[in-house]
């Protein structure tokens, strides 16, 4: 066996674990579906002005984590890093701005050039929704209500809620400037990355994961009271609505989300089961103008890591490959061409059939059909087939019984 693995922070999700990932994968379909959201599917390469112009040029994912390449025929492209902007992209082809909703989830690959570590991969995997073209606040709190069921769906518990406000742009100012006072006397004693952020986006400041940076960030000053009326009453409005639907959260001033694009509600949820990277989905409201669109599309919209939630679950239930109804394998070379009738008669009746075209002994044959775990094992040798019969062993009570070859798929199509 060669050991070649994939590329650093890309991994094989190979057939005995992409059980769970069916389970999270359906119910998004299921869950998503009750709110009226409809599945999207955008490319995973976009011209790289989409995420340029759209998460904006100063954050971390643009600077420094984007696979930004030219394809043959020169034009700047990248491998998607998240899935809002290329969506509105595409949904600005529809009626969009005329204020006309339109609900969307997803989920697929996403690529990030960080440095891999547990939980943070460079290809990792999101499912994600979008309610692009609606402003009120209630479906800020619809949204992260339907994010919170559908955890309670594949039975995720003891994740934690964070919420706070980016406030509109204008509302923002007067908070931006008490954040320059505050830091203006630390960013010396800041990492270089802050140095930069202290210039170009303060904002960015308080996403810092460096130790470094830390103690600063935990003492600024709480910048809620600092924002404008229309986005204090959005937030608390939203907040509200939480409070009514039954929803606990924790209100998180610091946290600020790393894309440039949020206005109003921005929310994260964390799972203690997940160590450092403890982030199972993140969102918010934003604003987002599509280059070449005259106005910005508004929307409220999260994206949840499909690793994470894997592992979320991990220790909760156990959702195991599954495994085929029969087994057929031939003891003798003129078995073998009867052996995939029967396999096709099988499959054609919708049963999971494995099948093996190539001679074997009793022996191996059922240690096949044992180590797949199937429910029964078919096989024929020259004795069975001078009697054109099949042998069927039930591999759980042991019991074996011979079937004339046309009655067997009729046969074990009766025993389900
Ligand atoms: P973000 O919008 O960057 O907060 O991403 C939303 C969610 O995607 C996070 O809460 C994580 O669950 C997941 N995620 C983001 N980046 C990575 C990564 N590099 N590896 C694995 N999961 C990630």
């Amino acid at each position: 066996m060669t050991n070649s693995p994939p590329p650093p922070g890309t991994s094989d999700i190979m057939p005995e674990e992409i059980g769970v990932w069916h389970f999270i994968e359906n119910a998004a379909h299921k869950v998503f579906r009750l709110y009226g959201y409809g599945e999207i599917r955008t490319p995973v390469l976009e011209f790289t002005e989409v995420f340029v112009h759209g998460l904006g040029s100063e954050t971390d994912v643009v600077r420094k984590e984007m696979y930004t390449f030219k394809d043959r025929g020169g034009r700047d492209l990248t491998l998607r890093p998240e899935g809002t902007a290329g969506i509105i992209r595409a949904l600005c082809a529809t009626d969009i701005f005329a204020g006309i909703d339109k609900k969307v989830y997803y989920m697929g690959p996403m690529f990030r050039g960080e440095r891999p570590a547990a939980g943070r991969k460079r290809q990792f995997h999101q499912i994600g929704v979008e309610n692009a073209g609606r402003i009120l606040p209630e479906f800020d709190a619809e949204c992260i209500f339907m994010f919170m069921h559908y955890l309670q769906e594949i039975g995720i518990e003891g994740h934690s809620l964070l919420m706070s406000t980016r406030a509109t742009p204008e509302d923002r100012k007067p908070a931006e400037k008490a954040l320059k006072e505050y830091y203006s006397s630390h960013v010396s004693g800041m990492c270089e990355d802050c140095k930069i952020r202290f210039e170009r986006n303060i904002w960015r400041i308080l996403d810092c994961k460096n130790p470094q940076c830390a103690p600063f960030i935990s003492e600024t000053p709480d910048m809620l009271g600092y924002f404008g009326d229309d986005s204090r009453r959005h937030f608390e409005k939203v907040c509200a609505l939480l409070d009514k639907m039954n929803v606990k959260y924790t209100v998180e001033p610091r946290l600020v989300r790393g894309l440039d694009y949020y206005v109003h509600t921005v929310f994260e949820v964390t799972h203690p089961g997940l160590g450092a990277q403890n982030a199972l989905a993140g969102g918010g409201r934003y604003r987002i103008r599509p280059s070449g669109a005259k106005k910005e599309v508004e929307g409220i919209g999260f994206a949840a890591g499909m690793e994470r939630l894997v592992m979320a679950l991990q220790n909760h239930a156990s959702h195991a490959q599954e495994t085929p109804f029969a087994y057929i394998a031939p003891l003798c070379a003129e078995a073998v061409l009867p052996c995939m009738e029967i396999a096709k008669g099988l499959r054609l009746g919708n049963l999971s059939t494995v099948a093996e075209y190539e001679p074997r002994s009793l022996k191996s044959a059922l240690r096949a059909a044992d180590r797949l775990s199937a429910k029964f094992a078919i096989v024929a040798g020259e004795s069975e087939l001078e009697k054109s019969l099949f042998l069927c062993k039930d591999m759980k009570n042991g019991t074996q019984k011979e079937f004339p070859i046309s009655e067997i798929v009729a046969q074990l199509m009766s025993q389900i």
